[in-house]
């Protein structure tokens, strides 16, 4: 049986490490972080993500959908916060019975590592940090936390390390003319927190995710077990009105009086968090091809990481460990073979979901915000309910389907085609009655 070296035990690299265990292969799981079950929780990334239909899929497959949900806390709709302190709720979905799922990334990691560990063919080392990989030979080196350098060899070494992959940078330079592509927005995020109220009570509505849109930034806030948020602002970098300018206590104050005046009094370490939190970046990263010969594969973030305005990052990885998986399985005697549709049956797909992550990012920050957007998601929600199973929204496709991102998206411009066409049309005969009526 192969042998598979994974680098990352971040979601999908716990996860994925669990599916090929269950197929008995051999996996040695190599990650550079301390084991999350000791504390060492994963800094500087989004404390709580939204987990929905093709993240929860991939989760049942391995029979650990049930024990990750018992700790999620359900948002069935976007809570538009106006200037004014006025709120509008707008429902994902026209069935009130779907819903995303706010859960904690170092619960949900710890729950994908355990989950790989019940296979006694699959080994995670902790504080294993790769430097290099030699993609003709499978083989990682490794610097453990005493520096010691080690190499650990398979069959495959697969690349489940992230955005900032180093087994996908191997492939960079060890491969002639491999496609890469970053690009970063002008916005950075900071999380902030808003904690439980007075014994243990939400201070906000508790099934919901929050935005504050404020047309070129805004602010979102995701609920957490214990009651508290965890908020998110996405902010310019640079610029007038930026987190460069924001420097002193007085400026964050103010920013935050003039733009979220109604969050401010929930948030009494709004100063503390501003301060001490990092600022993190966002980035889209295309590469091709995600693998070398029967050698070398990329999954998740190293792959494809994406901005995080579609809650689908983590999903989209996920997706990609039952894909991987089904190949394998298709074509168990070639692994070239499998890794090759692997990556035809996913590229396109990540790709297409790197646009509609940034596409919703502006729809999120302005669109929300006003009466337009309200009545075209109720629209949407009409048209859905009214041609049950042939008008899907395109956030109702990609959130709660699986049908292929690209598939998805296309749809959706056919659908909305459509139906502004059928819109145009209406209202080119109500004014050529009106004009007719006029005329006497
Ligand atoms: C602010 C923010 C909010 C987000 N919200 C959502 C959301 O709501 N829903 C959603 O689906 N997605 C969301 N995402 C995206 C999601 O976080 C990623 O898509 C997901 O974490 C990808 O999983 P991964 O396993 O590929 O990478 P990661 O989770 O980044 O894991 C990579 C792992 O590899 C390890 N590693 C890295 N380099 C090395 C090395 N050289 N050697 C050994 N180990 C290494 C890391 O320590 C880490 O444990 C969000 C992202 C951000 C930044």
């Amino acid at each position: 049986m192969a042998k598979f070296v994974l680098i990352g035990s971040g979601l999908a690299g716990g996860l994925l490490a669990a599916y090929l265990g269950r197929r008995g292969y051999d996996v040695d799981l190599y990650e550079r972080r301390g084991d999350p079950r000791e504390g060492n929780l994963v800094g500087g990334r989004s404390i709580n993500l939204a987990l929905s239909t093709r993240g929860i899929h991939a989760l049942e497959q391995i029979g650990i959908a049930n024990e990750v949900l018992q700790n999620a806390i359900p948002m069935r709709g976007r809570m538009i916060h106006e200037k004014s302190g006025l709120l509008h709720f707008v429902p994902y979905d026209a069935d009130p019975n779907k819903f995303i799922n706010s859960i904690g990334r170092a619960a949900l990691n710890t729950t994908v590592i355990e989950a790989a560990q019940r296979y006694p063919n699959v080994r995670v080392h902790f504080n294993h940090r790769c430097t290099e990989v030699d993609i003709n030979s499978a083989t990682a080196h490794l610097l453990n936390t005493a520096t010691t350098q080690l190499v650990a060899s398979g069959s495959a070494v697969i690349g489940v390390d992230g955005a900032f992959s180093a087994v996908r940078q191997s492939m960079q330079r060890q491969i002639e003319n491999f496609d890469y592509d970053e690009s970063y927005l002008a916005h950075g995020y900071k999380e902030l927190t808003i904690p439980p109220g007075p014994s243990g009570s939400w201070q906000m509505e508790k099934n919901a995710l929050h935005i504050w849109p404020r047309k070129s930034f805004m602010m979102i806030a995701l609920p957490n077990p214990d009651s508290s948020f965890t908020c998110t602002l996405f902010w310019e970098f640079e610029g007038p009105r930026s987190f460069a300018t924001t420097r002193t206590n007085d400026d964050v104050r103010r920013f935050f009086n003039e733009e979220f005046p109604d969050a401010v009094p929930l948030m009494p370490q709004l100063l503390e968090d501003f301060r001490q939190n990092p600022t993190g970046s966002l980035v889209t990263i295309r590469c091709a091809p995600w693998f070398y010969r029967d050698k070398t594969c990329l999954v998740g973030d190293a792959a494809h990481a994406v901005v995080p305005f579609y809650g689908q990052g983590m999903n989209a990885a996920f997706e990609d460990c039952v894909v991987l998986d089904e190949c394998l399985a298709e074509f168990p005697d070639d692994r070239q073979h499998a890794f090759a549709q692997y990556f035809q049956r996913r590229k396109q797909n990540a790709d297409a979901l790197a646009d509609l992550a940034i596409g919703n990012f502006i729809e999120m920050r302005d669109k929300t915000a006003s009466r337009v957007f309200r009545a075209k998601k109720k629209l949407d929600h009409f048209l859905q309910a009214t041609f049950s199973g042939i008008y899907l929204p395109l956030y109702t496709m990609v959130t709660f389907t699986r049908i292929p991102y690209a598939e998805a998206s296309k749809r959706a411009r056919i659908q909305d085609r459509l139906v502004y066409g059928a819109i145009f049309c209406l209202l080119l005969i109500i004014g050529f009655i009106a004009a007719l009526l006029a005329r006497g």
